[in-house]
């Protein structure tokens, strides 16, 4: 299975960064050995001092299918969750400066930890708003009616250029409130007041 994430999907994060809003979808992946699922703990690696949170609703394709049109892309999304994009800040301001890839700093082992999976079908045509608590204050609070390219969009787009196979997710994106995570702290993400993620950071 393969691991999609977009970057810069909400106007509000692309600003807090600093970076240009993306005129087409921002696609890059990270290997199946960066999931952490059933609420496992995730353990502070030692190549980074600045790990971020970034909290994303991620889509669980339910079908194979390339070069999808957007009007038949939400038949392709089976399930849904909330998931953490985990970033290794310090190392992508690196690749960032000498136009290197980011594999490292976003593909790393158990940087893509991911919450409870529900059926997509309640939430079709719907804006999902979603929260992330650390340590019981909510940091980041999104909506997908904000996206900059919705999910129809950018199935249909990653289709154009990789074939989407059963069981792929794709993180959709982050909102603003993107911030550092500490050894001891405990990230709960909520999908319309539904806890669905949880992770303690060892
Ligand atoms: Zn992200």
């Amino acid at each position: 299975m393969k691991i999609f994430c977009i970057g810069r999907n909400y106007v509000d994060h692309a600003k807090e960064l600093n970076n240009p809003v993306p005129k087409k979808p921002l696609i890059f992946m990270k290997p199946n050995t960066a999931l952490l699922v059933k609420g496992r703990h995730f353990f502070y690696p030692d190549f980074s001092n600045e790990i971020h949170y970034e909290c994303e609703v991620v889509l669980k394709i339910g079908k194979n299918g390339r070069h999808i049109e957007p009007q038949f892309a939400h038949r392709y999304i089976h399930e849904i969750t909330l998931g953490l994009d985990l970033t290794a800040r310090d190392l992508q301001r690196q690749c960032k400066a000498k136009g290197h890839p980011w594999e490292i700093a976003k593909g790393f082992d158990f940087s893509a930890p991911l919450g409870t999976f529900v059926p997509y079908d309640e939430w079709k045509d719907k804006d999902i708003p979603f929260t992330l608590e650390k340590n019981g204050n909510v940091v980041q609070r999104g909506n997908t009616k904000d996206l900059i390219f919705e999910f129809s969009h950018l199935i249909s787009y990653i289709s154009t250029m990789f074939t989407l196979k059963l069981g792929d997710l794709i993180f959709t994106g982050t909102p603003a409130g993107v911030g550092e995570i500490q050894k001891g702290d405990l990230l709960e993400g909520f999908l319309d007041g539904k806890k669905l993620l949880n992770c303690n950071i060892r």
